[in-house]
């Protein structure tokens, strides 16, 4: 995607007029209507006095920076989403790609232009989690858009990640390998090159990015909230063979547990995006059933439960469809699709909310 593209997406994106994102999707027809836990290296010579003075200093001065004045936000629930990152535009452009990350994908540059833009303009990231809640009626479980008090002055940003998986076909196409982390339990990529050479780099995705824009920035996380990563399983997630025809499954498994716990330790959150990426209208019901089956059973005992349900293609069911039914008894309450502009419609049993593509498509 061209830098200045995206830079006029972002100057789109402030006026809040937005420009028509990835996907062909439309809405559907029914949808008209902290404490901070300070420790503190304990000196053997440090007397307890001193300790907990200088303990109460810091932490007094740790709750003004984190405890700004909050408000009820009133206003538009945003909610952006990105693929994984051109992390090597050279072979993303020159190799044997030929480009085809660019409808999909930014790079690393425009990544973080996207990220100074949307803090310049006081976008803060939520948890999408925290924008809903299952409230119980005349005996109904009912959900229900969650009132959200927010710093003043910040707009609610849901940011989420789409496919990070790291299909074993695109290895090569100008993305990383997979996350990894290094002792401090800070994210890392690694990937192995055509050449055989090795990257491992905390500067060419969005993980790694984000958290430390995020450290940077604590004030563009409300609650140390990151993104949601959507995942599918046909081929694993996160760059781990995780899925059931993989040979080495069951150490794949093993290698990606410490990094899901060390993600969701850190803002970080999951929503399925169906199991192998199916048209959600196109299939019968018996194949979305099996999809969605495959997918509570290979990856949701990986990441945990979720409520999130990140369309493929942002390809929406309508309510009256019986595959609707499907992802409702299966505990899902968010449906998340592709749209232009932010919409959100709160049906009795679950929300429904648009996404807009930050991408190569425009
Ligand atoms: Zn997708």
């Amino acid at each position: 995607m061209k830098l200045r593209m995206i830079g006029f997406f972002i100057i789109i994106m402030i006026g809040l007029s937005l420009l028509p994102a990835c996907g062909s999707n439309s809405i559907p027809t029914d949808a008209n209507t902290s404490s901070i836990a300070l420790t503190k290296s304990t000196d053997k010579n440090t007397s307890q006095s001193e300790v907990s003075q200088d303990s109460t200093a810091q932490t007094n001065t740790q709750v003004e920076k984190v405890q700004p004045k909050l408000v009820e936000y009133n206003g538009t629930l945003y909610h952006i989403f990105y693929h994984c990152l051109i992390a090597f535009p050279d072979v993303a452009y020159n190799g044997r790609a030929k480009g085809a990350l660019d409808t999909d994908c930014v790079t690393v540059t425009e990544f973080k232009r996207c990220l100074d833009e949307l803090y310049k303009n006081n976008y803060v990231l939520v948890d999408i989690n925290s924008t809903f809640e299952t409230v119980n009626e005349n005996g109904k479980s009912i959900v229900k858009e969650k009132k959200l008090m927010l710093p003043e002055g910040k707009k609610p940003l849901i940011m989420s990640i789409d496919d990070m998986v790291y299909d074993p076909k695109k290895l090569d196409w100008g993305m990383v390998d997979k996350i990894i982390m290094d002792e401090k339990g800070n994210f890392e990529t690694y990937t192995k090159l055509d050449s055989g050479e090795v990257v491992i780099s905390d500067d060419n995705e969005v993980i790694p990015i984000l958290d430390k824009f995020v450290k940077l920035h604590p004030d563009f996380s409300f609650d140390g909230a990151k993104a949601t990563l959507a995942l599918t399983g046909w081929v694993g997630i996160l760059g781990y063979r995780t899925n059931l025809t993989s040979p080495n499954r069951q150490s794949e498994i093993e290698a990606v547990k410490p990094i899901i716990a060390r993600l969701k330790a850190t803002g970080w959150t999951f929503a399925c995006h169906g199991f192998g990426h199916r048209h959600s209208r196109k299939i019968t019901y018996g194949l979305f059933a099996e999809d969605t089956k495959k997918w509570m059973s290979d990856v949701e005992p990986l990441v945990g439960p979720t409520s999130i349900y990140v369309y493929p293609y942002g390809e929406a069911l309508y309510t009256t469809d019986p595959k609707y039914t499907i992802l409702l008894n299966d505990g899902f309450k968010v449906f998340c699709s592709v749209y232009d502009k932010p919409y959100l419609k709160n049906f009795p049993t679950s929300i429904y909310m648009t996404r807009q593509g930050i991408d190569g498509f425009h």
